[in-house]
């Protein structure tokens, strides 16, 4: 069969990371290529902080189409870039790039991912909703923008260290529609009964320490509730499986990785995705 020149070449995309070694995003990705029969290949590469901008001149000069950011350089890679996307750059961290002719450009997929999952697998608009987050950090920051964008009415943000909080609060009164509040966490957090959905947006609960629970007072979790955690791993954790006891609504962390992901394939290649491909090809690497 005759083959049109340049048709073998395998079009590139990957993760810079350290730790990268651990990271499912490829397997997901892989599939989605596959069973949409695009010639694309997902790279694990490991960068070290020092490191981040040669990787950067490798990824333009090897053509990547784009590349994901994981930890240290969600924030370190904003000065590489050409441009950054308003949500991106609010939120102040990158975890997709998109190559459009010569230029990098910056996105955010987490909070997108995680608003997609709230509007489809919860089935909940989050438009003129009171939303409680537990954490001040990457994943709060990008879910708690996008829902604020989306038209969340209120926003309080609880974390231990109060000048994240602060800081998080002032981004969210300063740029977008939402009123925002701080709390501190001290104890056991006593959710206000006019909220509407509760998120676990801290580390606690994530594989090994499957045990943990983020500190809040379960009897005031009860049916009116969207319980969320951004824990994709386990996805169910045992603070949703305690909000779920007191008959609150749940939503586990896999599909706001889904579909973060899913985003992220649409801006490389245009196309939409199959979900259930990915998520099946996530589930294998969770529960197995
Ligand atoms: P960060 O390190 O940026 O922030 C962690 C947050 O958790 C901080 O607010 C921190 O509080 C809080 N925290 C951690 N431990 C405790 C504790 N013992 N008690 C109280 N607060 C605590 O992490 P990220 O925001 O980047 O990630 C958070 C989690 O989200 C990770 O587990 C990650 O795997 C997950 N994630 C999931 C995604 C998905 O698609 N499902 C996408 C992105 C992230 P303080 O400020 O006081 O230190």
């Amino acid at each position: 069969m005759s083959q049109q020149p340049g048709s073998l070449r395998a079009e590139l995309v990957g993760a810079f990371g350290d730790p990268i070694d651990e990271n499912p995003t490829g397997i997901m990705q892989e599939a989605a290529f596959e069973a949409a029969g695009l010639n694309w290949r997902y790279l694990l590469l490991r960068v070290t902080a020092d490191d981040l901008s040669s990787a950067i001149s490798g990824l333009r000069a090897m053509r990547f189409r784009g590349i994901n950011l994981t930890i240290p350089h969600k924030v370190a890679v904003l000065r590489y870039l050409d441009e950054v996307a308003p949500d991106a750059a609010l939120i102040g961290a990158v975890n997709t790039v998109r190559r459009s002719a010569d230029r990098l450009i910056g996105e955010n997929t987490d909070g997108k991912g995680f608003l997609r999952s709230v509007c489809e697998d919860a089935r909940v608009d989050p438009s003129g909703k009171r939303i409680v987050f537990l954490g001040a950090g990457g994943a709060a920051r990008a879910m708690s923008v996008e829902l604020a964008l989306a038209g969340a009415s209120h926003i309080t943000i609880v974390n231990r260290t109060q000048s994240r909080g602060d800081e998080l609060v002032r981004t969210l009164n300063a740029n977008t529609p939402a009123k925002a509040e701080f709390v501190q966490w001290v104890g056991d957090y006593p959710v206000p009964p006019e909220a509407d959905i509760l998120v676990n947006a801290t580390s606690i609960g994530l594989y090994p320490n499957t045990g943990d629970k983020p500190p809040v007072m379960m009897a005031t979790v009860g049916p009116g509730l969207l319980v969320c955690d951004v824990i994709p791993n386990p996805p169910q954790t045992a603070f949703l499986t305690s909000a779920a006891a007191r008959g609150a609504r749940t939503l586990d962390g896999l599909g706001m990785l889904v579909y973060q992901g899913a985003i992220a394939f649409k801006l490389w290649t245009g196309l939409e995705p199959s979900i259930p491909v990915m998520r099946q090809a996530l589930e294998k690497v969770f529960r197995t």
